[in-house]
């Protein structure tokens, strides 16, 4: 095996998520390793619209909760590029409040975007990566899918995670003998609009802060890499792995 294992030359990647943050960062960095990208999310961002105007890229428009358009997003892949390879599951909510008065509109919300659409991305991706021989999938988790995140209470986000990395483990098992690696990303507290508010917060950027052992956040662009990673046949004895990438933030 060589360097050239990290890259993803002829290969086709869905990127759910894609028009910012984490998602955005995936998408530029897979394209430079000479993958196809297909980028989802309800609408374009001018950040994604300067990747999707380049040849190799396109987007399809939908919200994953959508029963309907996991699969849609699945076949706009196929039409575009004509195969699927890697499947980065990678579209995200979070909230955040007191357990007992988290309601059921707000629980919902995390879950269908957090567990339910990967699920049925994934669902719809699988036949496709058969019928070529193999494929990698990459669901974005997180450290709350293994801590209680502090100072904010977020135990509907947290439980969401928790379920992505299961799900992971038991796909990787279940296709581990026909071709698919299914592997979890797990981030600490990342520079993206669903970290911000709290980064912005004087308090509960310190907190965070203090609980990371690098004592920094991490960058999108140090996400990326690591779904490479994992996405690319330099991972090829990798499967139902959860690779961490947090500064240390679990380790106490
Ligand atoms: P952002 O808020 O910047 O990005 C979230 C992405 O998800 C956007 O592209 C958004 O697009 C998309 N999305 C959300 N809801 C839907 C929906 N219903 N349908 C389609 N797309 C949707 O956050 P991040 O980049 O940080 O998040 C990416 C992933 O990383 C998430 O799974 C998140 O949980 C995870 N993560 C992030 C951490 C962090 O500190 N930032 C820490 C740990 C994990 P749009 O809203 O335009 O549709």
């Amino acid at each position: 095996m060589s360097l050239d294992a990290f890259r993803l030359d002829g290969k086709t990647a869905l990127i759910t998520g894609g028009n910012r943050g984490i998602g955005l960062a995936i998408a530029r960095l897979f394209g430079e390793a000479g993958a196809q990208c297909m980028l989802s999310a309800r609408s374009e961002t001018p950040q994604s619209r300067e990747l999707t105007n380049r040849d190799g890229y396109a987007f399809t428009e939908g919200d994953v909760t959508d029963p309907a358009v996991p699969e849609r997003l699945v076949q706009a892949t196929l039409d575009r590029f004509g195969r699927l390879d890697i499947l980065v599951n990678n579209a995200g909510v979070a909230d955040g409040g007191d357990f007992h008065d988290f309601d059921d509109k707000r629980l919902a919300r995390i879950m269908d975007t957090n567990l339910i659409a990967p699920f049925r991305v994934a669902r719809a991706a699988i036949p496709p990566m058969l019928a070529q021989g193999g494929g990698a999938i990459v669901n974005i988790g997180s450290i709350s899918g293994y801590v209680a995140n502090k100072p904010q209470l977020q135990v509907a986000y947290n439980s969401s995670k928790a379920a992505i990395h299961q799900m992971t483990t038991v796909m990787a098992f279940e296709y581990a003998g026909r071709g698919i690696r299914v592997n979890a990303l797990a981030p600490g507290y990342i520079r993206t609009r669903m970290a911000e508010g709290g980064m912005a917060d004087d308090a509960m950027s310190k907190v965070w802060r203090d609980s990371t052992p690098m004592g920094r956040f991490g960058e999108p662009e140090e996400m990326a890499t690591c779904a490479l990673f994992l996405a690319s046949d330099a991972a090829s004895f990798v499967t139902g792995a959860t690779l961490v990438a947090d500064g240390g933030y679990i380790t106490h």
